[in-house]
């Protein structure tokens, strides 16, 4: 299910990295954020101070990364990026906090999977440039302190509040990442075109923007699946006709939703009478582990107000009978 997946692989991550814009000029949507971070960069740069350390949340393909990445340029500073399941020990966080350089920016990545006890480092660390590197075990242990160069810490989670609160203080500013509007994912689709040296129909890229869940590399994603087809299949140009064809050939339907969500809505709906049921007995219908139909499939569905998630189970919406071309029975539960 990997076309409207907001997850990316490896060799994904290498693809994006042409899209990718390098300045907030560049950025598309986001606001608040693009306003709220140029006044926390130029006025560190006035005071000619690394600026605080910044937090950034929002579910993944929204941009942070990319963020992370227009801050060190905008700063003139080296980036250096690592994530919290590669931190397992706290020797693995002093190793680098230990060789930062001055003014850098650290991007950490799904920081709230960090060890616990590299955690307690990176509290000190960022308050004091400083990390107590243990040297011997047991009760002859100690700890000698090891000055650091002042950097900037730039945190990435899903969800600023997983982390705990001591962590959470030491940000001075967050940034709140929000699904984007349609008429942003167009600009984005747009620019992407353009780099990719393929420009697209208006018509098209209004089609891929509502199909994209609010989600910049899905959009991109389906992008490119649009031009592969165009090419392989179509006259290379990026039309409407090529667009549909090939979202219909990836099975994503008129609102971003793909198989898996249709299966779900299409039990739900027609074994059900549209709910309320158990995760389990759906997951099980469906022919998924509980898990994924809750993590993969449901946030979206949720979002868009397809389903509801109640005390007694899940509920099909009017808005998700009315999209699967149902009629709900008279004493369907809303
Ligand atoms: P993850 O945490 O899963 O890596 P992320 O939030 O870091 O996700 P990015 O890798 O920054 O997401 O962005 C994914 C893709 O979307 C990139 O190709 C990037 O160029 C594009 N993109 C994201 N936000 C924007 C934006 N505001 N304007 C233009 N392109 C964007």
């Amino acid at each position: 299910r990997d076309a409207v997946s907001p997850e990316a692989d490896v060799e994904e991550h290498q693809i994006e990295g042409a899209l990718r814009p390098k300045n907030l000029d560049e950025f598309v949507g986001q606001h608040r954020v693009r306003e709220q971070l140029s006044l926390v960069l130029h006025s560190a740069q006035r005071r000619n101070r690394a600026p605080d350390h910044i937090l950034m949340s929002g579910g993944p393909g929204l941009g942070k990364t990319t963020l992370a990445m227009i801050i060190a340029a905008e700063l003139g500073a080296p980036l250096r990026i690592t994530s919290g399941p590669a931190i397992e020990r706290s020797g693995d966080l002093a190793a680098v906090l230990s060789t930062l350089q001055e003014g850098e920016v650290l991007f950490l990545d799904e920081i709230h999977r960090m060890a616990r006890p590299a955690e307690e480092m990176l509290y000190v660390a960022m308050e004091d440039f400083r990390v107590d590197v243990v040297v011997g075990k047991g009760p002859g242990a100690t700890a000698i302190p090891l000055d650091i160069a002042p950097f900037t810490l730039v945190g990435a989670t899903t969800r600023a509040g997983m982390l705990p609160a001591p962590l959470r203080d030491r940000f001075g500013f967050t940034a709140h990442m929000d699904f984007y509007e349609p008429a942003e994912l167009e600009q984005i689709l747009h620019r992407s075109a353009g780099l990719l040296g393929a420009p697209m129909e208006a018509e098209a890229a209004r089609e891929i923007a509502g199909r994209s869940r609010g989600t910049p590399r899905i959009a991109n994603r389906l992008l490119r699946r649009v031009r592969d087809y165009a090419e392989v299949r179509g006259d290379g140009r990026l039309t409407l006709g090529n667009a549909h064809a090939a979202l219909e050939l990836y099975e994503v339907d008129a609102l971003g939703l793909d198989r898996l969500d249709r299966a779900i809505l299409d039990v739900l709906m027609n074994r059900f009478r549209g709910g309320p049921v158990g995760l389990s007995t759906l997951a099980v219908s469906v022919g998924e582990e509980a898990e994924t139909v809750e993590t993969v499939a449901e946030p979206f569905l949720v979002r868009s107000g397809f389903l509801a998630r109640t005390p007694r189970g899940r509920v099909a919406t009017p808005m998700a009978w009315a999209h699967m071309g149902l009629t709900p029975p008279p004493d369907a539960a809303f």
